[in-house]
């Protein structure tokens, strides 16, 4: 290849995101994955593109929702290029509603759903069914939201590397050099890195477990409760997810925690009672001290950026993060939010 003209490291969502992107536009880009595709936080099962709720709205609500609503074009043009699919698929959401006060906030949320989301997805109280995939509602409603999407991690990740390749991009596992400007999307390791080089912590992991049963439900809607996602995809099975742990001896190993999660799953729809456990993973997902992606130059070291801090939403969020990065780092224009600079 000729000489690159950016060097993007990590392969998982975000630096595969920022590679296409910088590929898509015509740039020659170098991807250097240590380990292999997905050997991080994103190599999972679960991949819900699930909004905040809409309201008291902030930067990082603002960037999510820009994000999700690019979503399907974006993914289109990454399965088209790559000729594999991405398990993209904007199916929605239900989120039962405990009782009368919820349902009254629902309802508020509904009207400012109608401005925050320019009317281009609703947020809606809809009362229950009683349908087999319906999450009992105590309060008889429950929220459908037609923004929430979702895709199938490694399949979204294969397909992302084989549209740069596609688009003269090199795709490396293990060792090489860089050339030309550096992003950083190492994930934890870049987080523990940056850490080093700042001399403070700028973040921490979060251990998740999640699991996929064999279920068919493709097309049908999410299931959101507190942090239980249940996440029908394409190919016949559901994700269910994740645990959330700020304390583990082994990062990527499985254990009771999921059995309760599972449980919790079965109880909210019971029609997964006997569906078969097909897989289990558990990875730690890199979260900024800010709480929001952690996007930007390298204080004190010119020519390198960070694209990192995707915390639970690192799916979510890439393919706005990677076109703030590749606008910052090939033409120079910056339009990160304030709140998600790597602070110096
Ligand atoms: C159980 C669980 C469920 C989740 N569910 C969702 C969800 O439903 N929706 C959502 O949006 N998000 C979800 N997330 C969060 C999401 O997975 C993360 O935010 C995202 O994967 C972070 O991506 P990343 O590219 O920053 O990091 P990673 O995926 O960790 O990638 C970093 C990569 O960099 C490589 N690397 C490290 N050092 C170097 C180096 N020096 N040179 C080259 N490569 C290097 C690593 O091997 C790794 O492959 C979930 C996470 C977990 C754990």
């Amino acid at each position: 290849m000729a000489r690159c003209d950016l060097t993007v490291r990590g392969g998982g969502i975000l630096g595969l995101s920022c590679a296409w992107e910088a590929a898509r536009r015509g740039a020659r880009v170098r991807l250097i994955e240590t380990v292999a595709i997905g050997a991080g936080a994103s190599g999972g099962l679960v991949g819900a593109l699930a909004p905040h709720v809409p309201d008291e709205w902030n930067p990082k609500k603002q960037f999510q929702l820009e994000s999700l609503l690019m979503m399907e074009g974006w993914w289109a043009e990454v399965e088209q290029v790559s000729g594999l699919t991405a398990g993209y698929g904007r199916t929605g959401r239900l989120q039962p509603l405990a009782g009368a006060a919820a349902v009254e906030l629902a309802r508020r949320r509904e009207e400012s759903a109608v401005a925050l989301w320019q009317g281009r997805a609703d947020w809606r109280v809809v009362a229950a069914t009683g349908a087999a995939w319906e999450p009992a509602a105590a309060s008889g409603y429950l929220v459908r939201d037609t923004l929430t999407a979702r895709v199938q991690p490694r399949l979204a990740l294969g397909a992302l590397a084989k549209a740069i390749a596609a688009r003269g991009g090199e795709v490396v596992i293990g060792a090489a050099a860089d050339q030309g400007p550096v992003i950083w999307a190492t994930g934890m390791a870049g987080l523990d890195d940056l850490s080093v080089a700042m001399g403070k912590s700028v973040g921490s992991g979060v251990k998740g477990q999640a699991l996929s049963l064999r279920y068919p439900a493709a097309e049908l809607p999410q299931v959101q409760l507190d942090g239980l996602h249940i996440v029908p995809h394409a190919d016949g099975t559901v994700a269910v997810g994740s645990t959330s742990e700020r304390y583990w001896d082994d990062g990527a190993g499985v254990d009771g925690g999921l059995d309760a999660l599972l449980a919790t799953a079965r109880a909210a729809l019971p029609v997964l009672a006997g569906a078969e456990v097909v897989d289990r993973w558990a990875a730690v997902r890199p979260r900024a001290a800010s709480r929001s992606p952690l996007l930007g130059e390298w204080p004190g070291r010119p020519g390198h950026f960070v694209a990192n801090g995707g915390f639970k939403i690192g799916f979510g969020v890439a393919p706005r993060v990677a076109q703030v990065m590749v606008d910052l780092v090939l033409e120079g224009r910056d339009k990160i939010p304030a709140g998600f600079r790597v602070q110096g």
